[in-house]
Parts: structure tokens; sequence; C-alpha cells
């Protein structure tokens, strides 16, 4: 297992973060994120406060928009038999370990979950929910878990098999 977290202080550029774009407040009318003292909250109270005034603009949140773009900034690559033997109950792992990523920052999202011949591909709207999934995954399966940085670009790959 390869471990390289100093690399993740590298701070590349997210595209879709230019805050300069948003107005304060704003709402994303896909998913009722408001954008709010230069953060993106989930807060039905807040929402529902907005929708009533005229002082809002409504403009799809970051990653709202990476989904339509499809423009993940992690992908997670299960391999191995194990991991169709054990489907149900890594997904369910994904599944809760998106929900708590996303109390700590609703854009850190599960884009995509696709079965392919090579594997399970897990596509996320940031690094750091990739990297927490193949974190957590490992922690409760033990497998071979190891990080693909890119130089270029804010992105991780990470991979984990187990056979
Ligand atoms: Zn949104």
């Amino acid at each position: 297992m390869k471990r390289r977290d100093e690399l993740f202080d590298v701070k590349l550029h997210d595209p879709y973060m230019d805050k300069n774009i948003y107005k304060d407040p704003t709402i994303c009318p896909s998913c009722h994120l408001v954008y709010h003292n230069k953060r993106w909250h989930r807060n039905e109270k807040l929402h529902e406060e907005l929708v009533k005034s005229d002082k809002v603009d409504y403009k799809k949140c970051p990653a709202c928009r990476k989904a339509d773009d499809h423009y993940p900034l992690g992908v997670l690559r299960l391999t191995g038999d194990y991991v169709w033997k054990k489907k149900e109950e890594i997904l369910n792992l994904v599944r809760n370990t998106a929900e708590a990523e996303e109390k700590r920052n609703p854009l850190a999202r599960v884009m995509n979950i696709i079965e392919t011949d090579e594997g399970l591909i897990i596509e996320t709207t940031t690094e750091s929910l990739a990297r927490r999934l193949g974190r957590c995954i490992d922690k409760a399966h033990h497998g071979e878990l190891e990080y693909i940085f890119s130089d270029s670009q804010k992105f991780l790959r990470v991979e984990w098999s187990k056979s």
C-alpha cells in the first residue's frame, strides 16, 4: 500500500470553484444548496426564506455543474473478485461514507457508480471524497490501496483491489 498524503497539500485549482461567478445569495435550482458568505450551505430554512425574496440569484452549484459536464475530480476503481462477492456491502459503505462527507461539504458527492468488466468505478465531485471512500473501504475490507495524483490538474485516481 502506497501513501502520499503530503501531496494533498498541493493546492491545484478546481475550475468550478471560482467564487466570482456567484452573487451572494445564490440558490442552485437543481439541488437547492445556497451560496452565502463565500460558502455553499445545505440549509432548508435559509433556502425557503430566499425563495420568497427577489434578491436572490439562481445558478447551478459547482457540484451540479460537474455532474452536468461529467467532470469528476475523483475516480475510485475497485477491482478483483472480492469486489463482486461483497458488492452490496461495499456499495452500502460507499453510500454511508458519501452521506457523512456531504454533511461536512455539501459539494462532495458521488456522481456515478459504473459497473464495467474491469471493476466498479465510482466518480466523485471532489478529490477528498474519493480519498475517503478508498480509505474507508480499505479499512473495512483490507485490500490494496493506491492513490494516483495528477501533477497538472486537481484530480485524484484511487485504485483498490482484492482478489
Ligand atoms: Zn446544485
